[in-house]
């Protein structure tokens, strides 16, 4: 018999009969994995588990923990959903039905009729009909004019507008049930497959992105192997929805995006604003003590400045027009570095003054398209924690662990306690399209690695993902939802010292190079506050948080010694608001407890005659009465701590 080496993901090699399915590999190495196994990896390559494989492969069984396993089954699910569509509207048309990172979607032409939430329901009754009917999903290869044929029949013009840009290619089709699709696959083996099934909502949808083209309707969904997991999922959602960084910093008054102003040109309102400032003065400080220097420099530049870094015109989709300025062109910033590195130029420098480390919360601005705008998360104009680092080569490990150290005390006063990151390189088998001299970069990565192995780094190498100047560091945090967001990123750069000629007097009285390191722990203020925002759900640590307590008189008579205790506050340089109104106390409790302040201080008869104040907590509701100086002697001293808890 005509045998082929099969080897699976742990480097072990087994012969089968040549036409083997993944299937029957599973199988062959346990009934579990075979349950469980939902696609199978050829050589990279993600296909149904009843294709026959033909030669030797390296192969890998794919079940709901691998992404392509997840990906073909939301793939599956969208098929799913089409049948169910097709039977509830006879004569949809079918644009195309993607998995997205979480679920699927459909795009789809029902003519007049637009889908209801009522549709919705039933599309997912049938749904959940059709999975229990366990059909398979069958590949079926044929040629492209008996698909041509097909789809004219059925009279669906997406998918003939499809198999115009496949002319000649061998077209495959899938079966399941009734429904049949034009489709490369993969597909999971069958419908049974799907347990769980919730539809989320509607879309419009150009016909291939082009607003030239038919509004389609854009169904998007979500499923899984358990209700369980499903529960969970809609769970988060919904957790996500209550913590919108943009819901919450209008009701918070932290921010404010208006038309008037201009999309993705973000207001401060006072209260971010404080958020804002207490996290600059955070890293300020941290900066000091670490011999950062602080520049400052101006938010337009001269277009001949970012030719000479190579911003422009290489990034001119991303910036702003030029402005003529009498005979010369100006750019809104979009980087900070080439002005750093005029501060660096500014003055001869010998290797006895390097490291020089500039510092800048620099705002930058970068053309987005109005579409893509959202909240604080993508703006036209924000605020980078930005700083160069010009080093000797010498120095670089050593300076990178500072940088690394740096940031982690960063993320871990913000209470991100997970976070990832990724030691970015270049592609050793493609070096031409990096700057830079190769022994630079053989010693760059050399220690970076060393300075992420010294600062005890979670971390995965991306070979081939460096920036054609140099290597890099790309932190990833978890955020409380599980979500994980790029932050802080750390590069190398051989390029902007040659372009800009930077230079110092070695100890051998020669010219050499510095190297640059550019990093941002924040990355952007503004999207990394709309991150903090969704983290604690608007319930910031106080040292954060815009008011640290509110005095609450309880009638007329406590209100010169309401304002004597928010005065006692404010001088011990906490943040107080008073609530004289003229409200029930358990009204104006209410108000304050949605406006997420840590503190209330309640003062009526008693507290007045003791000098307390009677102590609520945000969440916990009554701690009883304190003496007024105990108060602000403990938030004192959680403010300066930078305490995560209340
Ligand atoms: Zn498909
Ligand atoms: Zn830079």
């Amino acid at each position: 018999m005509d045998q082929i080496t099969i080897t699976l993901p742990d480097g072990s090699k087994r012969s089968y009969d040549r036409g083997v399915t993944g299937a029957q590999i599973a199988e062959s190495i346990s009934k579990g994995l075979a349950r469980e196994a939902l696609a199978v990896a050829v050589n990279g390559d993600t296909r149904d588990l009843a294709r026959p494989i033909q030669n030797d492969a390296a192969v890998r069984i794919l079940t709901w923990k691998d992404d392509e396993g997840r990906r073909a089954y939301w793939h599956s699910s969208a098929h799913l959903m089409a049948e169910a569509i097709e039977s509830l509207f006879p004569g949809a048309k079918f644009g195309i039905g993607p998995a997205i990172d979480i679920g699927f979607y459909y795009d789809l032409d029902l003519g007049d009729h637009s889908i209801t939430q009522d549709d919705l329901a039933r599309i997912e009754a049938r749904m959940v009909e059709l999975a229990q009917r366990d059909s398979p999903y069958r590949r079926d290869e044929q040629g492209w004019d008996q698909a041509v044929a097909y789809f004219t029949r059925k009279g669906d013009q997406y998918k003939l507008d499809l198999l115009e840009g496949l002319k000649g290619q061998p077209i495959s089709l899938y079966h399941s049930g009734e429904f049949t699709d034009l489709c490369a696959g993969p597909h999971i083996p069958s419908t049974g497959r799907i347990k769980a099934i919730k539809l989320l909502n509607v879309a419009g949808a150009y016909w291939r992105g082009n607003e030239k083209n038919k509004m389609l309707q854009r169904i998007y969904g979500v499923t899984f192997p358990t209700q369980k997991e499903l529960d969970d999922h809609l769970h988060r959602l919904e957790e996500a929805k209550r913590r919108d960084h943009r819901k919450l910093g209008a009701e918070l008054e932290l921010f404010l995006l208006t038309p008037i102003v201009g999309g993705g040109l973000p207001i401060w309102l006072p209260k971010g604003t404080i958020i804002r400032e207490s996290l600059e003065t955070f890293l300020r400080e941290e900066q000091r003590k670490r011999g950062y220097l602080p520049v400052v420099t101006p938010h337009i530049g001269n277009l001949n400045l970012y030719k000479k870094s190579g911003h422009y015109p290489y990034y001119k989709d991303s910036q702003f027009a030029p402005i003529q300025v009498e005979d010369e062109q100006y750019l809104l910033k979009p980087m900070n570095c080439p002005h750093h590195h005029q501060v660096y130029l500014a003055k001869p420098r010998s290797y006895r003054d390097l490291p020089v480390r500039l510092a800048e919360f620099g705002t930058v601005y970068r053309y987005e398209q109005s579409g893509e705008l959202n909240g604080l998360t993508r703006v036209r104009c924000f605020t980078q924690d930005d700083s160069h680092l010009y080093v000797r080569q010498d120095q670089l490990k050593d300076e990178l662990c500072g940088v690394i150290d740096l940031i982690q005390l960063v993320f871990g006063t913000l209470g991100f306690k997970d976070f990832k990151t990724r030691l970015s390189f270049r592609d050793p088998g493609n070096t031409e399209k990096y700057g830079g001299a190769d022994e630079q970069w053989v010693q760059a990565e050399r220690d970076i690695k060393e300075a992420a192995d010294a600062m005890k780094l979670d971390y995965k190498i991306a070979i081939g993902e460096a920036a054609f100047y140099g290597p890099k560091i790309d932190f990833m945090v978890q955020d409380a939802l599980g979500r994980t967001w790029q932050l802080g990123t750390v590069q190398v750069d051989y390029v902007m010292p040659e372009r800009f000629e930077l230079e110092y007097t070695g100890s051998d009285g020669q010219k050499h190079r510095p190297v640059i390191i550019h990093r941002a722990p924040f990355g952007s203020l503004e999207r990394f506050i709309g991150i903090l925002i969704e983290h604690y759900a608007g319930e910031f640590p106080l040292w954060l948080a815009p008011v640290h307590a509110v005095v609450l008189p309880i009638t007329d008579a406590q209100s010169a010694y309401a304002r004597d205790v928010r005065a006692a506050l404010l001088a011990a340089g906490l943040r107080a608001e008073i609530d004289e109104r003229n409200e029930k106390i358990g009204y104006k409790i209410r108000e304050w407890e949605t406006k997420k302040v840590p503190y209330m201080l309640v003062v009526g008869e008693k507290e007045k005659q003791g000098n307390t104040v009677a102590v609520r907590r945000h969440k916990e509701g009554d701690k009883g009465a304190v003496a007024q100086e105990d108060f602000i002697r403990m938030l004192r001293e959680k403010v300066d701590t930078k305490s995560l808890t209340l």
